[in-house]
């Protein structure tokens, strides 16, 4: 940003200065052009009353010099005197605008580019008493060889304010951007953003990332003790059991019983552990494809056929049923999606209950006919480590996380998510992908 704002500035001085340049030069040529044609018409006035006072046009001659150039030109155009040159060949010079409007109006002026390279003839015509038409002229240099002249000045000045630009669009860079430096510091030490010395404007905008962090940081420390707390009443009664077989209380039968608490207190360790994993593999996902081709009826059915076992000891019948649209994502996720919302409607329903997978183009939904979840919980479910029935997730083995990677999946994917429950009836969770 900072360098584009330096560019931007410096473009606009060096901008503003060529057009600075060509404005002054172009109000200069046409003061100098005024100038030029009012000196022009003062000589000829100057020279027009020698003349109508009675002077031969021999005497004409006096008046030119070097520069000005005098010519009388009798009404029909021919031209009777010509300082310059003989007058005796010179075309007739009627058609000559300035002749032509003093014929007309008395004066006449007209500026032409002359044979000279870089110059320009300016002409003056007054109408005489006697009805002839006294030119006066004179020789100047044309806007082009103004420029020329000039330049060296132009590139000198053009020069002074590329450079005088730079620095200033330098520093004046630096101090705009200098609060901005300041927010980083600022968010580190904690200080009052209406204290610090930075724009009003970008106040709200440092609170804002401030409360996002604070809330992240609670975020992270509430997921910290929730995990250590999840971990703990497993690895408690691991280590209790461990330790009554080890003084040798536990005999025969006993012994092999608390081995098998022992082994399934480690297997929701694990589980526990690799749901973590998940999550923080989900928050940081970019490996994924996400460009998978999908048919959710399909994955569903393959989900339907891993849970088969484990509905059938609660004789827990589970159907696929719709037709799909395929949905672009990535396959596992989705996989993992439906395979979460099966086992918890297997996991909250009671023996002998249904499951129905329905799909009806991009939607997907699993009802179960299950314990329910009371409406007060419906709105927390999706939260990390939120159980709504403590007692019966953990004797199902459920981690309080299965939800949370749902809603991460489905939030990854663009999906909205609904519950719709009644407890003692069932739950009806319904997936809309885009
Ligand atoms: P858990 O591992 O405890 O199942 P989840 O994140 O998958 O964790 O679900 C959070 C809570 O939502 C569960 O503890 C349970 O109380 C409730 N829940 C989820 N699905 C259902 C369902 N189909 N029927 C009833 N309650 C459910």
């Amino acid at each position: 940003m900072e360098r584009k704002i330096v560019l931007s500035l410096f473009y606009m001085g060096v901008v503003t200065a060529v057009v600075g340049v060509i404005i002054t030069t172009l109000t200069y040529y046409a003061f100098f052009r005024r100038e030029i044609r009012e000196n022009l018409a003062h000589e000829c006035q100057l020279v027009a009353d020698c003349y109508d006072s009675g002077d031969p046009i021999t005497e004409l001659d006096k008046f030119t010099g070097e520069e000005l150039r005098i010519t009388l030109i009798k009404k029909d155009g021919t031209v009777l005197f010509e300082s310059k040159a003989d007058s005796q060949g010179m075309p007739n010079h009627l058609d000559r605008p300035e002749i032509k409007s003093a014929i007309e109006n008395g004066s006449g002026t007209d500026t032409r580019f002359s044979d000279t390279i870089g110059t320009e003839d300016y002409y003056y015509a007054l109408r005489l008493d006697d009805g002839n038409i006294l030119r006066v002229s004179i020789k100047a240099d044309s806007i082009f060889a103004l420029f020329e002249r000039s330049l060296v000045i132009i590139l000198v000045i053009i020069g002074g304010i590329i450079i005088v630009s730079m620095i200033a669009s330098m520093k004046l860079t630096d101090k705009l951007i200098s609060p901005f430096k300041k927010i980083p510091d600022m968010l580190r030490t904690n200080q009052a953003a209406s204290d610090a010395d930075i724009y009003p404007e970008i106040v709200p905008l440092v609170e804002e990332i401030r409360s996002v962090r604070n809330a992240q940081s609670e975020m992270r420390q509430e997921f910290t003790a929730n995990v250590s707390h999840e971990l703990k009443t497993p690895l408690t009664s691991i280590s209790g059991y461990a330790e009554v077989i080890e003084n040798g209380m536990a005999q025969g039968e006993d012994c092999r019983r608390f081995a098998g608490k022992i082994r399934s207190e480690s297997a929701r360790m694990l589980t526990l552990i690799s749901d973590i994993i998940r999550l923080s593999e989900l928050d940081s996902a970019d490996g994924e494809s996400m460009s998978d081709e999908i048919d959710l009826v399909e994955v569903a059915m393959e989900c339907r056929e891993q849970l088969e076992p484990l509905a059938a000891q609660k004789s827990i019948d589970i159907s696929v049923s719709g037709e799909a649209e395929k949905i672009l994502g990535c396959r596992t996720e989705i996989h993992e999606l439906i395979y979460n919302l099966a086992d918890n409607a297997i996991k909250y329903n009671r023996s002998g209950g249904n499951i129905e997978i329905t799909v009806s183009g991009k939607t997907l939904t699993v009802e179960d006919t299950g314990i329910g979840i009371p409406s007060d919980d419906i709105p927390r479910i999706f939260e990390r480590f939120y159980r709504a029935d403590k007692s019966r997730s953990r004797a199902r083995g459920g981690t309080g996380l299965g939800l949370s990677i749902v809603r991460h999946i489905a939030q990854r994917h663009d999906a909205q998510i609904s519950v719709e429950s009644t407890v003692n009836v069932g739950t009806k969770i319904t997936v809309i992908f885009k």
